[in-house]
């Protein structure tokens, strides 16, 4: 076993599952986690069908991008990946992907507002957009970091997908699920044409707040490896 199996088995595993769920198709989107211990991060390669990806495929690189082991070119959003790593000490795994209902959103540019329970304790009151810049680009990477600050999981790119961040690659997948049924459910409320009801703020600052003492939680466990 190398010093890297679990996390290479991990990917894998999420990837096919991010596939099988149709939440992308054929090498759209990328999952990524980072390495406990290190600055360093497991990655998706570039190009490859999401349903056929091995264990050995998996690409690890440090945070600054430089290759630590792995024959294949890492995903073209890596980059992406590891800003999230540098600039959300509490995320432990990443999922980007290009699923249905959230790329609706993507492609109106609405943010989806606080409307069930599960989703603020979760994912937190809002999912936002990221302003669109080219896959790969360094400006995507400044538009996703200029929107982390607000501490909530999960993001829509605007004219592109999804992104879901987790303190585990479990919750990672778990919050891209329930962003996927946030996205559906408020999409078929607006096409009612009715006022959709958001949930009411004397809820959403205290859940919001048990949310960010759970992300304080895991980075000060880290700073303490
Ligand atoms: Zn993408």
């Amino acid at each position: 076993m190398g010093k890297y199996d679990e996390y290479r088995e991990k990917v894998v595993e999420y990837s096919k599952m991010v596939f099988s769920k149709g939440y992308t198709a054929g090498s759209g989107g990328n999952v990524s986690m980072l390495i406990e211990g290190e600055n360093a991060l497991a990655i998706t390669p570039s190009g490859k069908d999401y349903s056929r990806f091995t264990p050995a495929e998996i690409c690890i690189v440090d945070l600054d991008l430089q290759p630590i082991e792995g024959t294949m070119r890492p995903s073209i959003e890596t980059g992406m990946h590891a800003a999230v790593y540098k600039n959300r000490r509490d995320v432990n795994a990443i999922i980007h992907a290009h699923q249905t209902f959230a790329s609706v959103f993507a492609l109106i540019n609405e943010p989806i507002p606080p409307i069930f329970d599960e989703v603020l304790f979760n994912i937190g009151p809002v999912v936002d957009v990221i302003p669109y810049a080219l896959s790969g680009s360094p400006e995507l990477v400044e538009n996703v970091v200029s929107k982390l600050g607000n501490r909530c999981n999960c993001y829509i790119l605007q004219n592109h997908g999804a992104l879901s961040l987790g303190q585990t690659m479990e919750k990672a997948f778990a919050n891209m699920e329930l962003f996927e049924k946030a996205a559906t459910v408020y999409h078929h409320a607006l096409c009612t044409g009715r006022a959709v009801s958001t949930l009411p703020e004397s809820v959403v600052t205290p859940i919001f707040q048990l949310l960010q003492m759970g992300q304080d939680a895991e980075i000060k466990r880290k700073s303490e490896i």
